[in-house]
């Protein structure tokens, strides 16, 4: 038997209300806040990754589908949606079209990633992006969107982290002063952090081993040494969502894995069950657009994982799928029955309700046992009896009701019935 690749899920057909549900809700989010949606194809260039992401990062050294295909290009099934976003923008000129780009996704991606709980190689991701300005408006509008979407989805115990990570100028200051830090101690570091100190000393506060979070506990903070474009940059986010009343903590050691990342930073979380579950992460990427080619565009966004947040739905017990329902079951009883109801339930389905009919040949009995099944409004039995006097025996399914129905009113008794 073949089966699915190791880290992929079969999304059946019990589950895909609960993701189209989801997905509705942020599209209509998405809508609110005028983001438009952009689809990008699921491979690129390689090189757009190692260049967009970073050679250095987790993602491009060690999590990427990358393969040759025929002409011996190198293409990558994309792990992450900022950088082809940000190719697409570049590439169709859109800085050209309009000054301003609120622009979303929600998208399939791909990472080699070790299976363990919750860790799928193929995952999905909504998330969006603002390109073309670096108003600290537009990092409070980013903010406030994510949580106002988790608020509409009715996610409870919401708990925003707020950073930021200045620019390159001050940054560079920060590194040497945070490497001076490390270096005494730095043998006791973990292995990853010993090699994060030449390539990427900020990632070793983000570290998780417990060594080096007690060696990390007084590490010069980066909100301490930015310069005064980034300081009034970061307050002014700050005001602002005060304004919105969007409660956050200041995290000093909130950093992205991503090395395109400047000033603002932020993180949402929801706790369920005792759990702190990080359900979005987000920022603010100046030098993306010029890293790739692109005009100087400065650029905010965020992304979130859909399989995480239906997981935190669930702990938290919120259904936003409708139980599904049948609106009529055509029950024909007898081969001269059967050859007439497809032709009736098209005339159903024409005004707009969901029809179904036997097709396997059932007994009555089986027939309805079906019917309950699927949760439907109205059985309409179709026997010889009902054949000779032109009539249906309707079953009133929510109100345990029969009644008899001539062919000719059928159609507008279900539709009257069915908008009550
Ligand atoms: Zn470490
Ligand atoms: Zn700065």
């Amino acid at each position: 038997m073949i089966r699915r690749i190791k880290g992929t899920q079969d999304i059946l057909p019990d589950e895909t209300p609960k993701w189209v549900a989801l997905e509705n809700l942020i599209r209509k989010m998405m809508g609110r806040y005028n983001f438009h949606e952009l689809r990008t194809p699921i491979f690129e260039q390689t090189q757009l990754f190692a260049r967009g992401i970073g050679q250095l990062t987790d993602i491009v050294s060690k999590e990427m589908y990358t393969f040759l295909d025929r002409g011996k290009k190198q293409l990558t099934l994309k792990p992450e949606m900022t950088a082809p976003i940000m190719r697409a923008y570049i590439e169709n000129k859109l800085y050209a079209k309009a000054p301003l780009n609120k622009l979303f996704y929600i998208a399939p991606l791909f990472r080699q990633e070790n299976p363990q709980a919750g860790r799928l190689r193929q995952f999905h991701q909504f998330g969006a992006e603002t390109l073309g300005t670096p108003d600290p408006n537009a990092d409070a509008e980013m903010i406030d969107l994510a949580w106002s979407i988790f608020k509409e989805i009715g996610l409870t115990n919401l708990t925003l982290r707020l950073n930021s990570v200045g620019d390159p100028n001050c940054r560079a200051d920060y590194k040497i002063k945070l490497k001076e830090y490390i270096r005494p101690n730095l043998d006791k570091y973990c292995p990853d952090c010993q090699r994060r100190y030449d390539e990427n000393p900020l990632r070793i506060l983000d570290c998780k081993n417990p060594t080096c979070v007690a060696l990390n506990q007084n590490a010069p903070k980066l909100v301490d040494n930015l310069c005064d474009d980034c300081r009034a940059h970061y307050d002014a986010v700050k005001e602002q969502l005060h304004r919105l009343n969007i409660p956050f903590a200041e995290d000093p050691y909130l950093v992205r894995g991503l090395d395109y990342y400047t000033r603002t930073v932020f993180e949402i979380t929801s706790s369920a069950l005792g759990a702190q579950n990080a359900i979005c992460g987000g920022g603010r990427y100046d030098l993306l657009a010029k890293e790739l080619d692109g005009p100087d565009t400065p650029a905010v966004g965020f992304a979130a994982g859909i399989e995480r947040l239906l997981m935190v739905m669930e702990q938290q017990g919120i259904v936003l799928a409708k139980k599904a329902r049948l609106d009529v079951f055509l029950a024909p009883l007898g081969d001269k029955a059967r050859a007439e109801g497809l032709a009736w339930l098209q005339k159903i389905r024409a005004t707009g309700l969901s029809a179904e009919m036997d097709l396997l040949g059932r007994s009555i009995k089986a027939q309805m046992r079906e019917a309950n099944r699927q949760n439907t409004r109205f059985v309409l039995i179709l026997g010889e009896n009902e054949l000779e006097k032109q009539e249906f025996a309707v079953k009133l399914m929510d109100k345990g009701e029969q009644i008899n129905v001539p062919f000719e009113t059928i159609i507008d008794f279900l539709e009257k019935e069915s908008a009550k």
